[in-house]
């Protein structure tokens, strides 16, 4: 089943099979954390399945659906970005690798094993490299008979236009909070409120960052602090260089903004990180407001340049002198 805020895009994609206008490439696209790789395994399953029942899901125990589950269906192919072999790093960079991306137009290419649909999804399909995104395009210009490519990215403009503009677009969105909390509840989630707040409203990274992430978040709290009373910590500059830089950044730059609102609009704005109001309301009434815009600009410059190696343990003594120097 997809999720309860994905009906509409479910029941969208069904009717067009039903009415055989389905397109060979669907571009999912929309925010991360609210199910887009979910629906489209799911709407894989769904077409390789033998006997899907009225809603278009697939039945779970037909010979495809058993083949499908053990990761051995002969007609589907699952893409995701990957670590180089050998990096040993805690922030690799992850590339769609080529040879991956040619086994998957063979398989499209070929006959079905089972008779029915081939089908391929790409996560993330915007880590794929130049060369890789062309060979694509070959593919998608001219598909195969019975063909289903679904493209999945929460980054679609960094796609190349002639990729976006062959797939048909399927937009998921953030859902609505009740919707989101009702979901987190049943998932028994702790602290769903603030999670989801931290997540921007992304169900799934909520319940990701509530179950794996919350205590990483502690330690970067706990780094701006101890760095705001004159304190820069090399220890947890190092401690920090260890955690996923991803999530450390795009908190950090919550973090920022959230001062940035503070000091522009005053002690009523509302902020992401709610829980901290009386550590950040500390920080607002000594710091200069064109250098919190400046460290904000600086952290959203070191997430748009994601895949840059950078010496971690430095990255974040700079960031935590500059957050005391605001
Ligand atoms: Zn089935």
């Amino acid at each position: 089943m997809v999720y309860p805020w994905q009906q509409r895009q479910w029941q969208l994609i069904m009717q067009q099979r039903q009415q055989q206008r389905l397109a060979h490439a669907l571009l999912f696209q929309g925010p991360a954390g609210v199910g887009k790789k979910q629906c489209a395994i799911e709407l894989a399953q769904a077409v390789l399945c033998l006997q899907p029942d009225a809603s278009g899901y697939a039945c779970g125990h037909c010979d495809a659906c058993h083949l499908f589950k053990a990761g051995t269906h002969p007609d589907y192919r699952l893409l995701a970005p990957t670590p180089p072999a050998t990096s040993a790093s805690a922030n690799p960079v992850l590339t769609i690798k080529i040879d991956a991306l040619r086994d998957m137009y063979r398989a499209l290419a070929e006959t079905s094993q089972l008779g029915g649909f081939r089908v391929a999804v790409i996560l993330d399909a915007d880590k794929m490299p130049m060369q890789a995104a062309n060979s694509l395009l070959k593919t998608l210009e001219e598909p195969g008979n019975d063909t289903l490519m679904v493209v999945v990215s929460s980054h679609p403009q960094r796609l190349p236009v002639t990729i976006r503009s062959r797939c048909q677009v399927i937009r998921f969105q953030i859902p609505d909070t009740a919707v989101a909390l009702e979901w987190l509840g049943k998932c028994g989630t702790n602290g769903a409120q603030t999670a989801l707040k931290l997540a921007h409203g992304a169900p799934l990274q909520a319940r990701d960052f509530a179950e794996t992430h919350a205590q990483e978040r502690e330690i970067l709290i706990k780094a701006l602090i101890s760095a705001q009373s004159g304190e820069i910590s090399i220890q947890y500059a190092q401690k920090l260089a260890q955690m996923p830089r991803d999530y450390l950044l795009n908190w950090l730059l919550d973090w920022v903004s959230d001062l940035g609102r503070l000091l522009t609009i005053g002690a009523d704005a509302a902020l992401v990180n709610e829980d901290q109001r009386k550590v950040l309301m500390a920080r607002a009434r000594r710091a200069d407001r064109s250098r919190v815009f400046g460290l904000h600009d600086q952290i959203y410059e070191l997430i748009r340049a994601e895949g840059i190696a950078l010496n971690p343990q430095l990255l974040w003594e700079n960031l935590l002198i500059s957050w005391e120097n605001l």
